[in-house]
């Protein structure tokens, strides 16, 4: 018998035995070798004692001796498996999940004592449980998320909550989002069966359902047990089950993720076989998926890449953090009022400055309406709501800053106004506070000439809705101090949020890389091709935003302008401005036909009552040719391409300088589909390698423009056998 390392045994004399997961050699607890090991030397003890004597016995309680429950997979691990070690991981799974069902069809009741997140492997473990008990720890989270790794959870996750809660339930609530439910929803919704207030209440319900239950058994285990709501042999079932695929259409938008589709089809013909070949059924379509590059991309990610930028991988080292306690926002239009939401949500003290009192305190109705709706959808109480406005304080008046230790500016993109705002409050504040602009587009260099501390003064750009998007690209100017980035990237986290860093550069990286996204939609337009057509192209390709209406959103005009002033730059410079094929399309767009897009009440689209209706039959009119298509793949890999061609130039400035930065700000900032792991990652997992890559762009920049030629450290890279990685 092997010994178990990561799990104690403690024996009570009642006869209960708690299960203590414990991995002597991780903080947290995962499903790695020595779990495996270890859950198999548990069953073996817990079989030879019930049959050494029957009432030896009384129950099992799994709990944890760490801060969270346990973790689930060993990401290291599976982020390695290819075609060559799956039968490997397939067969390490397949154990872990015999000894659980050992465990659980012993005859004796099972509880999940859930200490702390139970998320993937670790809710896996409270499944195979009869009964769940979840204590109410701050940050406590459960479920199971692995579809947002590209992956299913084969632990027994699909087949079981399958049988707790049906098909469409465990399909809807539980796995095809991947939801994480704090305690209480996830009472709500099923997932727990109770909750507990306290450790040693959890642990006194354990003993209490031990004691109510002693032949307790999964209800999948009973006779005549049957699947909620039914399966698709049922008729009934059966009538329902071609809104499936439409839901998951609408769930996963493009057609590049495959998690969903192998969760549902694990799902739906486990539903049909007996419990232990659902969990083989399950598995295979795992394996699947782990040996495929998706889950590869999303893993490295959502997972490696996101864990290196929050914790300070791009943070200068030696300095020591600090909190902001008073921020002071400078103009309370979109941005400055969900900025002083987001800053008052994470308890810091924020002053909203306008132009007047009325304009201030509109911008503090946002947070209002924001607390009442959190209020209402009982995400929060009425007290935390209030003491959260409360932070909030309205004014036109300058002196209302004294004692502000941080400044963040979102008046209106114009540099003398910006300098202005900056000039009347500087002597105010306090005299080291940290001085941030919010601008979208203006270089910080710039701007850090209208303030008596450039050192201080640094770019943080926020996304709108600020309050829902969690990335915020910090941008260094050039007179920018480390200090000042350490207090910044403080500040950033304080909020909760994501922060990437970059140099100063017209646009730095999001808005910049952005662009070419649109561009190259709007070119498309231009070229003839339908336009619903690209907006398909776009879609299918995994972006969030269909490219002709989020340029609607933006509107035509800005773009403009910043490609004026960005030419006018450029040539000051005694550079050559280069132009794109999709200008002339926004000139015709605004001069020609005044649709300058939604605010201005038309566009690419026509709009009633402000909301998006049609495309605007104009453009087939004006721009269409007839017949002309390109292919399907050629029209996403333009968008795709002309993103991360730009990233990589972006490198080659030097305004980019973390590969991780750019694959996390490409996702959350600006879109940039999350099944390719984020820019310069769909470069190293594109068929065939950066060679592969390389050699396309080629093809695409022979048939739609030099725009689309590999820059120079891209080549030397793919010939070199390198790819894009901090490491
Ligand atoms: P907005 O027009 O909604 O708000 C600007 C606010 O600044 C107005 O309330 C205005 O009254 C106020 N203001 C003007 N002069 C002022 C002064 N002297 N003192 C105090 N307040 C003054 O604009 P917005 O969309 O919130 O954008 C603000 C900034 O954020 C811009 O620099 C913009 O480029 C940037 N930004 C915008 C977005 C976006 O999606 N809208 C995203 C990122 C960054």
């Amino acid at each position: 018998m092997t010994e178990s390392t990561t799990i104690r045994w403690e024996q009570d004399d009642t006869g209960v035995v708690t299960l203590v997961l414990d991995d002597p050699n991780q903080s947290a607890n995962t499903m790695n070798q020595a779990f495996k090991e270890s859950i198999a030397a548990i069953a073996d003890r817990a079989e030879a004692a019930v049959q050494a004597d029957k009432d030896a016995i009384r129950g099992f309680i799994y709990t944890s001796a760490k801060k969270t429950f346990f973790a689930g997979g060993d990401l290291k691990d599976m982020i390695k498996v290819g075609p060559e070690n799956a039968q490997e991981a397939f067969d390490a799974g397949t154990a872990i999940k015999n000894s659980l069902r050992r465990i659980e069809t012993l005859g004796k009741p099972v509880v999940a004592a859930i200490n702390g997140a139970a998320l993937g492997g670790g809710y896996e473990i409270a499944l195979a449980s009869h009964h769940r008990i979840a204590l109410d720890a701050p940050g406590s989270k459960i479920g199971l998320p692995e579809v947002t790794l590209g992956l299913l959870p084969a632990g027994g996750g699909v087949t079981r909550t399958v049988r707790l809660m049906g098909i469409a339930d465990a399909l809807l609530k539980v796995l095809l989002q991947g939801t994480q439910y704090n305690p209480k929803r996830a009472l709500e919704n099923g997932l727990v069966h109770e909750v507990a207030a306290t450790r040693e209440e959890m642990l006194e319900k354990a003993h209490a359902f031990i004691d109510a239950n002693p032949e307790s058994q999964q209800p999948w285990d009973k006779p005549g047990y049957r699947i909620p709501g039914g399966t698709p042999a049922n008729p009934k079932f059966a009538a329902n089950l071609p809104a499936f695929p439409a839901n998951l259409k609408k769930q996963t938008a493009g057609a590049n993720y495959p998690a969903p589709r192998n969760i549902l089809a694990a799902a739906v013909e486990g539903s049909q076989v007996d419990f232990e070949t659902a969990l083989t059924i399950e598995a295979r379509y795992f394996t699947e998926l782990v040996t495929g590059q998706v889950a590869k991309n999303m893993i490295q990610a959502f997972f490696f890449d996101l864990q290196a930028v929050n914790s300070g991988a791009n943070r200068p080292k030696g300095i020591e953090p600090r909190q902001v306690r008073k921020v002071a926002v400078l103009g309370a239009g979109m941005m400055g009022a969900g900025i002083a939401y987001s800053c008052a949500r994470a308890g810091i003290e924020v002053v909203l400055k306008d132009v007047s009192a009325e304009a201030a305190q509109k911008g503090k109705g946002y947070s209002e309406k924001l607390c009442a709706k959190a209020v209402a959808k009982g995400r929060t109480s009425q007290d935390k709501a209030d003491a959260l406005l409360a932070r909030i304080t309205p004014t036109a008046d300058p002196q209302a800053l004294a004692g502000c230790d941080a400044v963040i500016e979102a008046v209106f993109e114009d540099t003398s106004l910006k300098h202005k705002v900056f000039q009347e409050i500087q002597d105010i504040v306090e005299p080291d506070a940290l001085l941030c602009s919010n601008t979208s587009t203006l270089p910080i260099t710039t701007l850090a000439e209208g303030v008596s501390r450039p050192v201080d003064f640094i770019g943080l750009h926020f996304f709108s809705p600020v309050d829902k998007m969690p990335l915020v690209e910090i941008i260094k100017g050039e007179r920018t101090g480390d200090e000042a980035l350490a207090r910044a990237f403080d500040l950033v986290r304080q909020i909760n949020k994501t922060p990437i860093v970059v140099n100063d550069s017209r646009g730095f990286f999001t808005s910049r890389v952005i662009g070419h996204f649109i561009n190259e939609g709007v070119a498309m337009v231009g070229e003839g091709i339908e336009p619903a057509s690209v907006e398909q192209a776009a879609a299918q390709a995994g972006y969030p935003a269909k490219v002709l209406s989020l340029m609607d959103e933006l509107t035509l005009t800005l773009p403009r302008k910043i490609r004026d002033e960005t030419r006018r730059a450029v040539e000051e410079a005694g550079g050559t401005w280069a132009g794109h094929p999709s200008d002339s399309v926004i000139d015709r767009m605004v001069d020609e036909f005044g649709r300058p897009g939604r605010s201005g009440g038309a566009g690419f689209y026509e709009y009633v009552d402000g909301k998006r209706d049609r495309l605007w039959p104009g453009l087939r009119e004006h721009f269409t040719k007839p017949g002309h298509e390109i292919p399907f793949k050629d029209m996403q890999e333009r968008m795709l391409f002309s993103e991360a061609l730009d990233t990589v130039r972006l490198l080659e400035e030097g305004v980019l300088t973390s590969v991780a930065d750019a694959n996390i700000g490409s996702i959350l900032g600006i879109g940039f589909p999350g099944w390719t792991g984020g820019v310069l990652q769909y470069i190293n997992g594109y068929e065939g390698g950066l060679p592969g890559f390389v050699a396309r762009a080629r093809e695409l920049a022979a048939t739609y423009g030099e725009r689309f030629a590999p820059p120079a450290l891209l080549v030397e890279k793919a010939e070199s056998g390198g790819k894009f990685s901090d490491a």
